[in-house]
């Protein structure tokens, strides 16, 4: 209801900007204008920051298991799933911008520099060196541990730039904080919290990620399985990681 009434709310306002346009032709900034159009500018960002979140955190860990499922053998350690559904996830803890007041387009905003590839480069870094401590000194093994760990991480802004709601994922922070979208954006944007989730909202987001993210990861695994069985591949991270 709550939302409801915010959104008739915002098209009032919008519809009172356009009359005020159309009335005031060769338009010119006066008091009443200007904070009419303060207004709902705010407004229409209060609305996009409840929109645009991801696509949900599940979907997210789905991506790193996939990925891990696909390119590991059959005895990785406990650590290595926990991490590969844990990592893709972690650029969304910057929704804590929203409670410290930290506006959405900041660099530090929600889809901002969490949402990099600088910060997926640092967390597949830091991952490794913490959590695969005896491949620090197997220079090999530390770089393909960190490329995966980096690489299933910087699936969350990819994804995040396929939805369509929101602004854009700053990809290229803190060199360029532009805000990017993929050219193709089938994925329905998710609400932020529960609540929204359980509505017809929420059941568009989740048959959008089951047939955009889930199925193509579901047949991603399934191809490398199948080739890898066909051809006897012995899984490469099997040897990576003991
Ligand atoms: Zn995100």
């Amino acid at each position: 209801m709550e939302f409801i009434c915010k959104r008739l709310s915002i098209q009032a306002i919008a519809h009172n900007l356009a009359c005020a346009d159309d009335i005031t032709t060769g338009w010119s900034p006066n008091e009443t204008n200007v904070h009419l159009y303060s207004d709902t500018v705010h407004a229409l960002l209060n609305e996009e920051q409840q929109r645009s979140n991801m696509p949900t955190v599940v979907t997210h860990a789905v991506v790193g298991l996939a990925a891990g499922t696909a390119v590991s053998g059959q005895k990785m350690p406990a650590r290595f799933w926990v991490l590969s559904a844990v990592c893709p996830m972690l650029p969304d803890l910057d929704v804590l911008a929203f409670v410290f007041k930290i506006p959405y387009a900041h660099p530090f905003g929600h889809r901002g520099f969490s949402h990099s590839l600088t910060f997926a480069l640092i967390v597949g870094l830091l991952v490794t060196i913490v959590f695969f401590r005896k491949e620090r000194l197997r220079p090999k093994r530390f770089m393909l541990l960190s490329l995966y760990f980096f690489l299933i991480t910087a699936t969350h802004g990819v994804l995040d730039a396929m939805t369509n709601g929101g602004l854009g994922v700053a990809l290229l922070a803190p060199f360029d904080n532009t805000r990017y979208f993929m050219p193709w954006r089938p994925i329905q944007v998710s609400p932020i919290g529960i609540r929204r989730f359980f509505s017809h909202w929420g059941l568009m987001v989740a048959l959008s990620e089951l047939l955009w993210v889930w199925t193509p990861s579901i047949v991603i695994v399934a191809i490398v399985k199948w080739v890898k069985g066909k051809k006897r591949l012995r899984p490469y991270f099997e040897k990576v990681i003991r």
